[in-house]
């Protein structure tokens, strides 16, 4: 921390308080089709990031979430285990396998909406952990689909985008349905991640 560039913990990652609300894009803004940014440095901006996707995630009982989501152009994900949260930098599909699982995915910036999307049944993701240590994690099934959204959100790929052209306007016309049913401002809603605890952020 002497040099400032590496924070170690969660804990120190905030000067003031933490954050009591975060700001989850919604389908239409266009952030969730730019291709996102590599990180450079894993920095202390890098750990609030985290900190932010960790907590929407357990918020709102997500298996995963893609920085774009926030409005952030970062490649950074974190995929939920339940029993730990797995955040990857600058991830990258090594291998995929032949076999496809079918998931309904949904996606916190489609509200109301989902659809039946094929993917590989096992994913090898390499990227950074917080340490900026190389990483390869194996995904299988639901976590193998959930990798693979959140991977593509980087490149501005949505699990819509996967679907029948018929399967993809239906998916659509519910997100609609659901926004207006939630009132919620087209460019994204909040979320109260105030008092949200997070489980231990796995290293490797
Ligand atoms: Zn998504």
């Amino acid at each position: 921390m002497e040099d400032g560039r590496v924070a170690h913990s969660h804990a120190d990652v905030y000067s003031g308080q933490p954050p009591k609300l975060a700001r989850v894009v919604l389908y239409g803004n266009s952030v969730l089709r730019d291709v996102a940014e590599p990180v450079v440095l894993v920095d202390p901006e890098t750990f609030k990031i985290v900190d932010l996707m960790s907590k929407v995630v357990v918020r709102m009982s997500a298996l995963g979430i893609a920085a774009p989501q926030l409005g952030i152009r970062k490649r950074i994900i974190v995929i939920n285990k339940l029993t730990e949260l797995v955040p990857v930098i600058n991830p990258r599909v090594v291998s995929l396998s032949e076999d496809e699982y079918m998931v309904e995915e949904g996606c916190l910036s489609f509200p109301g909406a989902s659809g039946k999307v094929y993917r590989a049944k096992s994913v090898q993701v390499e990227g950074l952990d917080m340490d900026m240590n190389p990483v390869l994690h194996e995904f299988t099934g639901v976590l193998a689909n959930v990798a693979q959204h959140e991977i593509d959100h980087l490149d501005g790929i949505l699990f819509i985008d996967h679907l029948e052209l018929a399967a993809r306007g239906l998916a659509i016309r519910k997100f609609h349905k659901a926004v207006r049913k939630l009132q919620f401002n087209p460019l994204g809603y909040s979320v109260n991640i105030d008092g949200v605890s997070i489980p231990t952020l796995k290293a490797a």
